[in-house]
């Protein structure tokens, strides 16, 4: 059966290095026989702030709106905005989701984060129950393909910006992983606006290649759940024998539950070996 992509884009211009990656994927896609998706959010001017807009018809507690509490209830009664529930059929459908964008503020751009806000609720992309390795979309894969304006240097343990890994852990651990996705080592494609012709068209050329092998690379590393005491009681703390076994270990286990060693080089970067 034939794969299906969802390609979630946010740049402003047509014209832009983040358009050609955008475009190279979907035409690499495409010849593997893909059915691919681009959600273009600026062209479809995706409302980007989670409001009680987002719920048709009555609410629960229209006294104090609660988001999540609304918009889990309105999934389930189907009476969520139109333009949410076109997303959502768009990511049920999904094999992949690629999330192509420039690197704002060390993150997504806030047309990007809205579409995560709104598009990702309670019910739909995850349960209290099923998160993480258990999480809802866990047979789907998803990845971050991004540009920077920094050099790769600079976001090095030693650089000024600080080790690109602890930037990636909210993104790809607190969303991606959190709903279950395999995640995928991102793409990253440092300072475009900066480098020479030949080294753009090189990043593009090898972005391409890596999209022909894409369907069997191994995800990314994350602690799966049952290391941990799933509990209030428990503290959802790593259980007492995983922290003993990982004592004498020289590196933590991935950027967030380090352990207080160092972060395993290139955690959010690379898959293991
Ligand atoms: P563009 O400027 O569109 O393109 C770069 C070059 O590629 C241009 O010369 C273009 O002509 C050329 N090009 C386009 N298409 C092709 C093609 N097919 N082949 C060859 N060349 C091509 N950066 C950080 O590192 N960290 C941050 O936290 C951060 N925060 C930001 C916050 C904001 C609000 C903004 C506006 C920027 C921020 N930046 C940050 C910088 C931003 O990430 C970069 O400007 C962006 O990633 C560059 O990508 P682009 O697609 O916009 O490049």
């Amino acid at each position: 059966m034939a794969r299906n992509v969802l390609i979630v884009y946010a740049h402003q211009s047509p014209c832009s290095f983040n358009a050609a990656l955008k475009d190279a994927a979907v035409e690499v896609l495409q010849k593997q026989g893909c059915q691919v998706t681009v959600s273009d959010l600026y062209s479809l001017n995706f409302k980007a702030s989670a409001t009680a807009e987002d719920v048709i018809g009555e609410l629960k507690d229209p006294e104090h709106f609660h988001y999540g509490e609304e918009t889990m209830l309105a999934w389930q009664e189907g009476h969520l905005s139109p333009d949410i529930m076109e997303e959502q059929k768009k990511v049920k459908a999904a094999d992949l989701i690629i999330f192509q964008f420039p690197m704002y503020w060390f993150s997504v751009p806030a047309i990007m984060k809205g579409w995560i806000d709104r598009v990702l609720t309670q019910g739909f992309a995850f349960t209290f129950q099923a998160m993480y390795n258990n999480g809802i979309f866990k047979e789907k894969k998803a990845m971050l393909s991004f540009t920077t304006g920094a050099s790769q240097s600079m976001y090095s343990p030693a650089g000024l910006n600080g080790d690109l890994n602890v930037t990636l852990w909210p993104l790809q651990n607190g969303v991606l992983h959190f709903c279950g996705f395999q995640v995928l080592a991102p793409e990253i494609s440092y300072s475009p606006g900066y480098c020479p012709p030949e080294a753009r068209t090189q990043i593009l050329n090898s972005w391409r290649k890596r999209l022909e092998g894409l369907w069997t690379e191994k995800p990314l590393t994350f602690t799966p759940c049952e290391l941990f005491n799933l509990s209030f009681q428990g503290g959802f703390m790593l259980k007492d024998e995983v922290q003993a076994a990982q004592a004498k270990k020289k590196y933590g286990l991935t950027v967030g539950h380090h352990l207080g060693k160092p972060i395993p080089p290139n955690n959010q970067i690379k898959a293991d070996d």
